[in-house]
């Protein structure tokens, strides 16, 4: 379940599986043994997992005994009390335990440490190679995760509760994931963290995420380089130069603001002013030529009268970001945000939500509609249902940025094509 994060955490246990010995089943129905790994972040990402749970529970091989195992954020978000209200786990996994997965699966079904020996050497070389997603099928873009965890706590936030303090994960572990999916023939690699801008900064030498890109870039010449996540504070003219010198680092910049309103944004614990931000905004497209800009924003924040509402409103019309990304503000027990006063009606929070998003598509997709004529390198990803291929240009992020369609290239080829039409967020190469 949950983001791009979680999506990695997945893919961990599942390599540290495999390599104890187990088989990934493509069809949980069939599997001894089922996993769900939750997010939590937010109460509506509580009840789909909770939902995915109970699913899980009711599948004729759960019912007849095979292990469920509860994963990830909602055990490390509710901890004991989770154990207590769901009966039906045979075991939890909050993620700091997750490097355990496989001695917690094997207990959880009853193995011994001798039957995990044999059923490691009996796999021994059995183990596929390739970047799988999670679907089975062979990846050509993969997430590396460079930390864990934040120590930002923006008021309304879940995230350094469940994941912990902030923590840079060191530049050879970092380049040994980087070097392990580009040997499986990965060829775009998104690096992620719940705050990227920040990484290196909690080493013992200092280091920088401008440093960190530059020299797997440099490593890495044919493998593409993104970022995502990067706070406004992260943006350094260091990494910006970074960005602009590589030709396979994504002139692509996600710059949560959230919002714009001074005393919104303290009250998020956050910095900033629409002021900054715009400047932020310009000195980016200055610095970097050809960027492309995405943020995201909340709808609804304790406090957020429609004056603020409105100047959030003109800050999107000024068409400074190429996509935007909405959230309506969501009330989490165990927030500082949680006890604010002033909280918004949830209508009003939703019908918010639903106005920016409808402002941003009237505002962004005129953009990616200028892009018709202009020449771009598609990354080719697969094919649709219907055989069509599809890749995404740097200017695309995984899954939220829409995809281009191309009538050549195999999935790993980089092709160059010129974009011919757009469809909303889609784009039509030739
Ligand atoms: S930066 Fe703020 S919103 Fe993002 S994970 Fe950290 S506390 Fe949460």
């Amino acid at each position: 379940m949950g983001c791009a994060k979680n999506e990695v955490d997945t893919q961990r246990m599942q390599s540290q599986l495999r390599r104890a010995g187990f088989a990934i089943a493509n069809d949980p129905q069939t599997a001894n043994a089922v996993v769900v790994n939750t997010c939590s972040f937010i109460q509506s990402a509580t009840e789909e997992s909770l939902e995915a749970i109970f699913e899980v529970a009711g599948m004729p091989n759960v019912a007849a005994g095979a292990a469920l195992i509860v994963a990830g954020c909602m055990p490390a978000r509710y901890g004991e009390e989770l154990a207590d209200e769901l009966q039906e786990a045979s075991a939890f996994v909050p993620c700091s335990k997750e490097d355990d997965i496989s001695s917690i699966v094997a207990g959880a079904l009853g193995l011994t440490d001798s039957v995990l020996k044999d059923l490691r050497s009996a796999t021994l070389g059995a183990v596929p190679e390739g970047a799988i997603a999670l679907d089975g099928t062979r990846a050509v873009s993969a997430y590396v995760k460079i930390s864990d965890g934040c120590d930002r706590f923006c008021s309304y936030c879940t995230i350094p509760y469940i994941r912990g303090r902030y923590h840079s994960f060191p530049y050879e572990q970092v380049r040994q994931d980087v070097a392990d999916r580009v040997a499986e023939g990965v060829r775009e690699v998104v690096l992620i963290a719940q705050d990227t801008g920040r990484w290196g900064q909690d080493f013992d030498e200092p280091s920088s995420l401008g440093t960190l890109a530059g020299k797997l870039a440099d490593e890495f010449p044919d493998t593409w380089f993104r970022i995502m996540y990067i706070q406004p504070e992260g943006i350094t003219d260091e990494l910006l130069s970074a960005v602009a010198d590589h030709d396979n680092i994504c002139n692509y910049f996600d710059i949560p603001l959230q919002h714009v309103q001074p005393r919104i944004l303290k009250a998020m614990h956050r910095k900033g002013s629409r002021e900054e931000y715009e400047q932020l905004m310009e000195h980016v497209r200055d610095m970097v030529p050809g960027v492309t800009l995405r943020t995201t924003l909340i709808a609804g924040f304790p406090g957020e009268t429609e004056d603020d509402f409105d100047e959030l409103c003109d800050f999107v019309e000024e068409g400074l970001c190429d996509y935007i990304g909405v959230f309506a503000y969501s009330r989490e027990e165990g927030t500082r945000a949680y006890d604010l006063p002033d909280q918004v009606e949830d209508d009003e929070k939703a019908f918010r939500a639903q106005r920016l998003r409808d402002l941003a598509d009237d505002v962004c997709t005129p953009l990616i509609a200028s892009r018709v004529g202009s020449t771009v390198d598609v990354l080719v990803e697969g094919t649709e249902e219907d055989g069509q291929l599809f890749g995404r240009a740097m200017c695309q992020a995984p899954e939220v940025d829409g995809v281009t369609y191309v009538d050549q290239g195999k999935p790993g080829e980089v092709v160059r094509v010129k974009i011919a039409d757009t469809l909303l967020y889609e784009m039509e190469g030739e």
